[in-house]
């Protein structure tokens, strides 16, 4: 078996979809996991957001708006004449959502669960259905049902040992050996429908892998493979052609946008190689991460942007780390806030996050817990692996830099914009 993974962009329009044919045709053994199309899965966060505000007008609106998105689509692929009822039903359970719910803010997670998931199930059926019709034979997999994940909704990790039997059970005695499936999203224990995580596409697929002793896996993306840096950010960016897991992982970690960093751990497990494709060109050969490639030996620069720099004072002096350090984490886990950098003194702690809607929650918290919170937004983060003083005179003398720390392998630093 192998798995291939087609993020949002690839599947963006009709062109798109005719394009993951063009790269599937003629494959057997084939396990295909989708992204939502385009940008759909913000599209649908705006429906979370005017039902969490009450505004059911504004959430038919946006639904209606991601219907004929997906609709056109369709007609260009397949004629405005066709009906793909599984996929009206989709969206009619959507509408019925949004209007049968009682909204508590309670159970924010839950609704956002259940309704930014509603991407990918289009996305899948619209796929399925088209390849279908065009020699790929193919079964569509719910998984919501494939995947049993932890009870936590919006950030989930998937129970890899009870995905095992429900996986397979759900490819088990099939006619056909291509499947197709929705990255991103899954099953909890009490049935409601869980996501793992924005970009978490690639980790759904990267389980998979791992579930069914795949081969290989490949994300096709519009990269020609993975680059030591962003273009747009660091000039003389160029591909590598191969990588381990642990510089993946970092890298990933630090920002960059190739992989989601949870997808590295189940592929290490079965020693899985992952190559990253370009979706323009089936035939380049991209970049190909595996187990048993040194280290990378030139610098990897990756800026992290959206990120929010973070205060805590301890407001009676306690020591932060040592008083207080399970009370803090605890607190950003449960409100799904990532924490990037830390540097800590006695009584403060400096902590990089990911911008979130729970951050004020988290700091209202915090202040009854006595802290004091100090909030800098639209910081960025930047990492060097394996810089050289060359680079190092070039980056880390910039005045906007709020905080720095270096190993002898990295440099890492805060800086306003
Ligand atoms: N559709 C989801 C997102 O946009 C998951 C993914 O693309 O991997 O975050
Ligand atoms: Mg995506």
């Amino acid at each position: 078996m192998k798995v291939y993974k087609f993020g949002g962009a690839s599947v963006k329009d009709a062109a798109g979809v005719r394009n993951l044919l063009d790269i599937v045709q003629g494959e057997t053994d084939l396990f295909i996991i989708v992204s939502a199309m385009g940008k759909t899965t913000n599209a649908l966060e705006g429906v979370f957001t005017a039902m969490q505000q009450g505004d059911e007008a504004l959430a038919m609106e946006r639904i209606d708006a991601s219907y004929a998105y997906h609709r056109a689509i369709v007609d260009e692929l397949m004629g405005a004449d066709v009906t793909i009822t599984q996929m009206n039903i989709l969206f009619q359970q959507l509408r019925n959502t949004v209007r049968n719910t009682i909204y508590r803010p309670s159970d924010a997670e839950l609704w956002y669960d259940t309704i930014v998931a509603f991407g990918e199930l289009v996305s899948t059926t619209i796929i399925s259905n088209f390849l279908n019709g065009h020699g790929v034979e193919n079964k569509w997999i719910d998984m919501r049902r494939a995947f049993l994940t932890e009870q936590r909704h919006k950030d989930a990790n998937v129970n890899i040992e009870a995905t095992q039997v429900r996986l397979k059970r759900e490819i088990a005695n099939s006619e056909v050996s291509v499947f197709v499936g929705q990255g991103f999203i899954g099953g909890a224990p009490d049935g409601t429908t869980t996501t793992l995580g924005r970009e978490g596409s690639d980790y759904s697929a990267a389980i998979v892998a791992n579930v069914l002793d795949a081969e290989s896996m490949s994300v096709w993306k519009d990269v020609d493979g993975i680059l030591n840096a962003d273009p747009k950010i660091f000039p003389d960016a160029h591909k590598i052609e191969r990588l381990n897991y642990m510089d993946t992982l970092e890298m990933a970690y630090s920002g960059a946008q190739i992989i989601h960093p949870k997808t590295i751990k189940p592929l290490q497990q079965k020693n899985i190689p992952l190559y990253v494709r370009p979706f323009g060109n089936k035939h380049a050969t991209g970049s190909v991460i595996t187990g048993d490639v040194e280290r990378a030996f030139e610098p990897i620069m990756i800026q992290k942007s959206n990120q929010v720099l973070l205060k805590l004072h301890s407001r009676d002096l306690s020591f932060v780390l040592e008083e207080r350090f399970a009370k803090v984490f605890t607190t950003f886990d449960s409100h799904r806030i990532k924490i990037n950098l830390m540097h800590n003194s006695a009584v403060n702690l400096y902590m990089a996050v990911d911008a979130s809607w729970h951050i004020d929650d988290a700091i209202l918290e915090l202040n009854a817990d006595g802290f004091d919170v100090d909030k800098t937004e639209d910081v960025e983060l930047v990492t060097i692996r394996y810089y050289d003083d060359e680079l190092y005179r070039r980056y880390a003398f910039d005045e906007r830099i709020v905080i720095k720390q270096t190993t002898p392998h990295s440099l890492r630093f805060v800086r306003t914009k």
